[in-house]
C-alpha cells in the first residue's frame, strides 16, 4: 500500500491545515473527522483533526507522523466540516480558529486546557498510563502542557481520552468555573464472586444475619445475578427502593466483601422525567401565519416572520419544530441570550420531553461535551440523542446530522455577533448558511427586524411573513415620554425618577403588578469625578473612565476587568471630594429600595449572572412573583416573556439615541421597543414611560408610534447615501499595538495599500472611541463595499494587503483583525 498522508486542522491561527504521514498501524484507524495526536513545534502536542486523507504527499517535504488517533468514531459529519471552510473563507480568518471557536474544550484538548479529577472513584482497570496521569492530578490541578512536560514519553493522549471519557478526568478552560459532578452510589458484587456456586457459599454463611441474607437475595433478583441479562450495577437508591432493608445493611454486606459501593458520576443532563403535555393550539392569527411560512418554505430556504412582541412567534417555531420532529429530522433554536433558554427550554421540554438539549457558554466543558455526543448519536440512535437543540450562538458548531429547520429568534440581537477572537462571526448569518449547506429551513424571528434581515425580505431573498396581534388580542403597550430635563429644572426627580414614571410605579405596586426598568449601564455609578477639579479616574491600561461597584467598593475597568482601590483623594489635585456621578443598575436598585420600601426588587445585569444558575433563579422569582420590580441592562430587553409586568420604564434614552454609530437608530428602536413588549403581554394593556432630555427628537416620536416601517425608510434612505449596510457591506479591520506611533504607521501603510484598490471606498483609519484597550492603542480602517463587486474576491485583497502590511519587518508584532460586517 502507499504511503497514506492526512491532512490536519490544528488549534492555531496559523494556518488552514497541515499534513502528516499516518503511519501503516494506523492506516485503518484514521478517518476523516477523528481527532488525532500530532506534534508540531519543538516537541509540543496537539490534539488536531482530520479533516481528509491522500496518498499523495502534497507539499513534497519531510513530514512527521501521526502519534495516535484519539477517537474512535468521528467526531464531526463532513457537512459540519462545510461550514466550517464557509467561515473561514467568509470571515477570512483560518481553519484553526474555526476549530478553537467550534468544539467545546473538552473536545479540543489544547495545551492550556486545565485538567480535574471529577472525583468519582477510580475503576479498576486503569491501564498504567491512566494511573499514572491521575496519580499527577492528584497532587494538584494542572495544565494539559504541564503533564505533557512532567511525565514525558509516559504521557499517552489516549490514555487521558480514556480518562475523560470514563469521566474520571475532565478539562476545563478556567478554574474559576467552579466545577462539582453528580454523583450518585452504586452497588455490586464484589469481584471475588465469581460465579454462582460462590455466591451460594457466600450466601449460606449468612445464616445467622438473616435480614443481611435477604438483602443479598433481594439484589440478585433485581439484578438477575449470573443470568444472561444481568445488571452489573445498581444505583443503591434504585435497590433499596420500597423495601425495609436500610443502608447500614448495605454497608454490613461491603464490609464483608459480598457487595461493593462505589460513587459513580451521573450525568447531569438527564433531567428529571417530564410530563408532557400537549401542544397549544394555535389561535387563528397564529394559524395563518403558520400556513403562510409553510408557503414561503415551499419556494425559499429563508423566511422572515415580523410579528409584534407577545403575539405568539414561539408558540409557532414549536408548532413547525413539532413538524420537523414527526419527519424524523432535527432542529435548531438560536437565542441572543442564555436567560431565555432557561424560560424557552420549559416550554420546550413541556411538549417534546427528553428530545431536546441545551447549549451555551455557561455550560462547562463536561455538560458541553456531553451534549455534543448526544446530537453526534442521533445519526447513530435516534431515540437516543438529542432532535431539538435550543441555544447560544455556538450551537451552530454542533454535530447535526439531519437537519430540517433552524429557528433563529430575536434574530435582530447583536449577541449573535462573536466579537473576539476570531471567527467573528454572526450566528444568525450562518444559520442561514447552515440552511442552506443541509437543506435545512431557516426561520428568522422578531419583533423589530434587523435591517438587513428586512432588506433581504423586501428583495425576494428571503420569505416574509407578518403577525400584527398578540395573543392574548391586547393592545401593544402605550408608550408616554418623560422629559428628564424639565423635571431636573422644576425640582420634580426623585433620584432618577420623573413624577410621571414614579406615579406610575406606585400605581401598578399597589395593584400587585411587576415592573421593570431598564438601564444600559451596569455598576453604582458610570464614573467618578473630583468635585474640586472635575477630575476623573482613568483605567490605567485603557482610555475609559472608571465605574465605580458599591458592593466591591472598587473602581473598575468595564473594558479590561482590571479593578482598582477607591482613591481616598484625587490624583490630580489631592482633594479629598470625589463623588459619584451617574446612574448604574447598582446604584438604581439601592435607590429604589428606599424609594419603594416594601417592594422586593431583583437586579439582572453581568455581574448578577456569574453564576450559571442565577439567570434562572432571577426569572424564576419574576414568574413567581416573588419580585416587584426588576431592574436590568440590556438582559431585560430580550424576549423574556412574563405575565404580570404592566410597567416598564426606560430611564435614560439620550446615550442610547446619541450613540455615535451608523446603528444607533436602528438600535435604539430596536431595544426600546423590545423591552415595551415586556409590558402587558396577558392581562391588560402595559405601559411604558421613555425618560429622556430630547422628547422632541423624531426617533422618540416613531418608538412612541411604534412605527417600524417609517423608521425603517428613513434609515434606509440615509444608509443609501453614506454607503452603509444593508446597501453595501462593511469591513472594518483593527490595527494593534502598544506603541502609538507604530499604530499610526502600519495603519496608514493599511490605508494606502487598500486604496490601491479603487473599487474599495476606505475609511480612516482613525481612532476608535475607546482608542486604547489593555495598553493595547487601536486604530481602525473601515471599508465600504458595494454590493455588487464579488465579495470573495475583494475580501482576498482585503487579505493580501493585511499581509503585505503584516509582514513589513517593521510590523512584525503588530496585530490585524478583520471583522467582517461588524455589528
Ligand atoms: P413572542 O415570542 O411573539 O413574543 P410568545 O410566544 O412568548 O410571544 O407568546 C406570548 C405569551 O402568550 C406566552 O406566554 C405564550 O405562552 C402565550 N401564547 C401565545 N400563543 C398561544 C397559544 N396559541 N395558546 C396558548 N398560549 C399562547
Ligand atoms: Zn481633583
Ligand atoms: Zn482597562
Amino acid at each position: 500500500m502507499p504511503q497514506l498522508f492526512a491532512q490536519v486542522i490544528l488549534p492555531l491561527s496559523l494556518h488552514d491545515s497541515f499534513t502528516y504521514k499516518v503511519p501503516a498501524s494506523l492506516e485503518k484507524e484514521v478517518a476523516p473527522g477523528k481527532r488525532v495526536i500530532v506534534q508540531f513545534g519543538k516537541k509540543k502536542l496537539y490534539a488536531a483533526l482530520v479533516i481528509s486523507l491522500s496518498d499523495k504527499n502534497p507539499e513534497n517535504m519531510e513530514l512527521k507522523e501521526v502519534h495516535e488517533i484519539l477517537d474512535e468514531h468521528p467526531i464531526i459529519f463532513p457537512v459540519n466540516f462545510k461550514l466550517w471552510q464557509w467561515l473561514a473563507q467568509y470571515y477570512c480568518c483560518t481553519l484553526g480558529d474555526v476549530f478553537r471557536a467550534a468544539l467545546p474544550t473538552g473536545l479540543k484538548l489544547e495545551s492550556k486546557s486545565k485538567l480535574f479529577l471529577t472525583g468519582v472513584d477510580e475503576p479498576i482497570d486503569l491501564s498504567p498510563k491512566e494511573e499514572l496521569i491521575i496519580r499527577h492530578l492528584q497532587e494538584d490541578v494542572s495544565q494539559l502542557s504541564d503533564i505533557e512536560h512532567k511525565l514525558g514519553t509516559e504521557f499517552s493522549y489516549k490514555a487521558l481520552r480514556s480518562l475523560l471519557d470514563k469521566k474520571v478526568v475532565y478539562a476545563e478552560e478556567k478554574i474559576s468555573s467552579k466545577y462539582k459532578p453528580k454523583t450518585e452510589a452504586f452497588i455490586k458484587l464484589h469481584s471475588s464472586i465469581s460465579s454462582e456456586k460462590i455466591l451460594n457459599e457466600k450466601t449460606d454463611l449468612l445464616k445467622r444475619a438473616k435480614k443481611q441474607q435477604q438483602l443479598l437475595f433481594h439484589f440478585c433478583t433485581v439484578t438477575n445475578a449470573f443470568s444472561d441479562d444481568q445488571i452489573q450495577e445498581i444505583p443503591k437508591k434504585e435497590l433499596l427502593l420500597g423495601t425495609s432493608f436500610s443502608g447500614n445493611l448495605v454497608k454490613e454486606l461491603v464490609k464483608k466483601k459480598i457487595l461493593v459501593e462505589r460513587q459513580k458520576q451521573v450525568s447531569r443532563l438527564e433531567e428529571e422525567t417530564i410530563d408532557q403535555v400537549s401542544i397549544n393550539l394555535l389561535n387563528k392569527h397564529q394559524a395563518k401565519a403558520y400556513d403562510e411560512v409553510k408557503t414561503t418554505f415551499e419556494k425559499q430556504q429563508v423566511t422572515l416572520i415580523h410579528g409584534i412582541t407577545a403575539s405568539g412567534k414561539t408558540e409557532i417555531y414549536i408548532h413547525l419544530i413539532d413538524e420537523i420532529i414527526k419527519s424524523g429530522k432535527q432542529a435548531l433554536y438560536l437565542v441572543p441570550e442564555i436567560a431565555l433558554t432557561t424560560q424557552i427550554i420549559k416550554r420546550l421540554k413541556n411538549v417534546f420531553g427528553n428530545k431536546v438539549g441545551i447549549y451555551h457558554s455557561k455550560l462547562n466543558s463536561q455538560e458541553r461535551v456531553e451534549i455534543w455526543e448526544k446530537v453526534l448519536q442521533f445519526n447513530d440512535d435516534p431515540k437516543k440523542g438529542y432532535q431539538v437543540v435550543l441555544g447560544a450562538r455556538s450551537a451552530v458548531f454542533l454535530p447535526f446530522s439531519k437537519l430540517g429547520i433552524i429557528i433563529v429568534d430575536e434574530e435582530h440581537e447583536n449577541s449573535f455577533k462573536q466579537f473576539d477572537p476570531a471567527p467573528r462571526y454572526n450566528a444568525r448569518d450562518m444559520a442561514v448558511i447552515l440552511g442552506y449547506q443541509n437543506n435545512a429551513k431557516v426561520l428568522l424571528g422578531s419583533a423589530t427586524p434587523s435591517f438587513e434581515s428586512y432588506y433581504n425580505a423586501l428583495k425576494g431573498k428571503y420569505g416574509l411573513v407578518n403577525l400584527t396581534t398578540r395573543h392574548s388580542e391586547m393592545e401593544l403597550p402605550e408608550i408616554l415620554v418623560a422629559d428628564i430635563k424639565r423635571a431636573y429644572k422644576r425640582k420634580q426627580m426623585r433620584s432618577f425618577l420623573t413624577p410621571e414614571l414614579y406615579e406610575m410605579m406606585v400605581a401598578a405596586l399597589e395593584k400587585n403588578e411587576q415592573i421593570i426598568l431598564f438601564q444600559n449601564r451596569r455598576g453604582y455609578s458610570p464614573y467618578v469625578e473630583c468635585f474640586s477639579c472635575g477630575d476623573i479616574p482613568k483605567c490605567r491600561n485603557c482610555d475609559v473612565s472608571l465605574t465605580y461597584h458599591k458592593y466591591k467598593r472598587r473602581l473598575s475597568c468595564h473594558y479590561c476587568g482590571f479593578s482598582y482601590q477607591l482613591p481616598e483623594k484625587c490624583d490630580n489635585c489631592g482633594s479629598p471630594e470625589l463623588k459619584t456621578r451617574g446612574y448604574g443598575t447598582e446604584k438604581i436598585e439601592d435607590e429604589l429600595k428606599s424609594l419603594f420600601r416594601n417592594a422586593r426588587i431583583a437586579r439582572m445585569d453581568l455581574d448578577t449572572t456569574q453564576s450559571k444558575n442565577a439567570f434562572a433563579k432571577i426569572v424564576k422569582n419574576l414568574e413567581d412573583r416573588k419580585t416587584n420590580i426588576l431592574i436590568g441592562t440590556q438582559m431585560v430587553t430580550k424576549g423574556l416573556d412574563f405575565e404580570h409586568v404592566s410597567v416598564v420604564g426606560i430611564l435614560n434614552a439620550d446615550n442610547l439615541i446619541n450613540f455615535p454609530d451608523f446603528r444607533a437608530h436602528e438600535r435604539a428602536y430596536q431595544l426600546i421597543s423590545q423591552v415595551a413588549g415586556r409590558a402587558g403581554r396577558k392581562h391588560k394593556q402595559g405601559k411604558v414611560i421613555i425618560q429622556t432630555s430630547q422628547p422632541d427628537h423624531p426617533l422618540i416620536e416613531l418608538i412612541r408610534e411604534q412605527n417600524y416601517q417609517a423608521t425603517l425608510k428613513e434609515q434606509f434612505e440615509e444608509r443609501q447615501l453614506f454607503k452603509y449596510p444593508p446597501y453595501y457591506r462593511l469591513v472594518k479591520i483593527v490595527v494593534k499595538h502598544k506603541n502609538i506611533q507604530t499604530v499610526d504607521r502600519a495603519a496608514d501603510q493599511l490605508a494606502n495599500q487598500l486604496k490601491k484598490y479603487k473599487q474599495l471606498v476606505v475609511m480612516g483609519p482613525e481612532y476608535p472611541l475607546i482608542s486604547r484597550i489593555q495598553l493595547w492603542h487601536h486604530k481602525e480602517i473601515w471599508i465600504k463595499i458595494n454590493r455588487k463587486l464579488n465579495l470573495d474576491l475583494v475580501k482576498k485583497e482585503i487579505s493580501s494587503a493585511v499581509k503585505t502590511v503584516k509582514h513589513l519587518p517593521s510590523n512584525s508584532s503588530c496585530v490585524f483583525n478583520i471583522d467582517v460586517d461588524p455589528a
